[in-house]
């Protein structure tokens, strides 16, 4: 069985105590590799290697810099049919999802934020015939990223790229659940030159390597991507220590479809933004709304198209909707479809773990599921599910619309389909989200910034909000 191995100091190694956690394959149920089960004197080794590395990483050139991230990137590129199947293999999601979005994203991120770093610039300010400021911003130092296993080399390489380009060195853990990508990713580290230390990857628990990592005093900065409640644990954890935190958190997105919409248009992306990835992107738009004039076209066109989607064996090029990531998750999704009912949901399609035949028989497949006749603050609509299951519900008003989209204690995203430009404006201005798609969905420019509001987070990554996340700005006023 393949033993996963932390990379520390430009080297792969097992973890020091020599225990490991089992790696589930989802679409079958079976063990497939073992993972360290990582912990504080792993992080101590990290740690040291990643001080050793800090000053001469912070004055490599940003070229230099940008030139071994490049490399990195065209390394992903090269072996995008090997990531992408690891991919497929550990999460479960179709493998050409994992080939076209994940993977192709992963190279994408860090060749971005290569260039980024050499067009980053700082500010000055002149004082008229007085002084003038101008500001330095230097790297932080060690800062920690963490990651979650919804798009695990993706949403890895999103926080790490950024941190490196700006100079930081970085002490990364992946999620337990789907580490293969990152271990696969330490070796082209290796092969792509990347200097030892700067960059070390600690697999294991939250609580055995997650929670030591980010209340570790040598750790500046932490970018935290997962959900709101473990958001809130590192933010108590971390009070009093004055770090640096962008915590991208979980979200409950609204799509709002209006009677004026170009239909066909918007519902082929309306069923794309809900079970996209088995419905676990923290951008699925699982509250759906419905101008009332159209509701009941919309709703039978919807159950259609979704009727269509192909669920199947990951591995297959043709299936769309692939397995949950784990046991545990696709108990919690079915029991969320038990609480619907009770809370008297009407299960319209779906609603049931899907037994596939042959090699993906003991597989976690559930039917994407569409509910209706719910209200707002029932807690199917208020909790997130993070998976296949969205409900519909009709408006009447813009102001009920945005009512309804607002009414959440979640704030990440949102997806309005209208061609009246005056509206368009109107709900992307009042809306409560860090991110507002007009006529589309997941349509993303890496420049922009991207997080969330209320309870989906603190801070904006992407672009340049990430490098200034990952450095220390310094104001210098000099008198004339
Ligand atoms: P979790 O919060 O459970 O885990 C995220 C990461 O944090 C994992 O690597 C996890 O390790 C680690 N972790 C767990 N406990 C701690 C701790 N005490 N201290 C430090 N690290 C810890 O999230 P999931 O992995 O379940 O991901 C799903 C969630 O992520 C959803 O809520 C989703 O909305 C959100 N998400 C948000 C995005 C955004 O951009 N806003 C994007 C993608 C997902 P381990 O896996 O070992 O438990």
């Amino acid at each position: 069985m393949q033993r996963i191995k932390n990379y520390i100091d430009g080297e792969l190694i097992a973890p020091h105590l020599g225990d490991y956690i089992e790696n589930i394959i989802p679409a079958t149920g079976e063990v497939y590799s073992l993972i360290p089960d990582s912990d504080e004197d792993d992080l101590t080794l990290a740690v040291y290697a990643a001080e050793q590395a800090q000053d001469k990483w912070a004055n490599t050139s940003t070229e230099q810099r940008a030139k071994i991230l490049c490399d990195l990137a065209d390394l992903i590129d090269a072996n995008a049919d090997k990531l992408a199947l690891a991919e497929a293999i550990d999460n479960g999601k179709p493998i050409s999802l994992a080939k076209d979005v994940d993977i192709y994203r992963s190279a994408a991120n860090i060749r971005f934020f290569a260039h980024a770093g050499t067009q980053f610039s700082s500010e000055s300010h002149a004082m008229e015939d007085i002084a003038i400021n101008y500001t330095l911003r230097d790297p932080i130092g060690i800062v920690g990223c963490i990651s979650p296993w919804n798009l695990p080399l993706y949403l890895f390489t999103w926080k790490i790229a950024p941190a490196l380009a700006a100079g930081n060195v970085v002490i990364a853990k992946p999620s337990e659940i789907t580490p293969m990508t990152a271990y696969l990713f330490s070796k082209l580290c290796i092969q792509a030159g990347l200097p030892a230390g700067v960059l070390n990857i600690l697999h294991g628990t939250g609580p055995n390597i997650g929670a030591p990592l980010v209340s570790h005093p040598k750790i500046k900065a932490i970018s935290f991507t997962g959900g709101t409640s473990t958001g809130a644990h590192i933010a108590k954890s971390t009070s009093g220590m004055f770090k640096k935190l962008s915590l991208e958190l979980g979200g409950k997105n609204p799509t709002v479809v209006f009677a004026d919409c170009d239909f066909d248009d918007m519902l082929e992306t309306v069923v794309k933004a809900a079970f996209s990835n088995q419905g676990q992107i923290c951008l699925c738009g699982s509250r759906i709304y419905i101008e009332r004039p159209i509701y009941e076209q919309f709703k039978s066109a919807f159950v259609e198209k979704v009727e269509e989607i192909k669920i199947g064996d990951p591995l297959e090029k043709d299936t769309q909707h692939g397995a949950l990531v784990s046991e545990d998750h696709m108990n919690k999704i079915l029991s969320y479809i038990e609480l619907a009912k009770s809370e008297g949901g009407k299960i319209l399609t779906g609603g049931k773990q899907v037994h596939l035949e042959g090699r993906c028989a003991y597989g976690y497949f559930v039917a994407p599921t569409v509910i209706e006749n719910l209200g707002n603050n029932c807690r199917t609509n208020q909790e997130e599910i993070f998976g296949p299951v969205c409900t519909i519900i009709p408006f009447d008003t813009d102001q009920q619309a945005l009512e309804l989209a607002n009414g959440s204690q979640y704030g990440l995203a949102s997806s309005i389909w209208t061609n009246d430009l005056k509206r368009a404006h109107r709900m992307a201005k009042n809306i409560e989200a860090g991110i507002v798609w007009i006529n589309c969905w997941l349509l993303r420019d890496l420049r922009t910034p991207f997080g969330g509001t209320k309870s989906s987070g603190v801070g904006r990554e992407g672009g340049l909000e990430a490098l200034r996340f990952f450095t220390e700005p310094k104001n210098v006023c000099i008198k004339y």
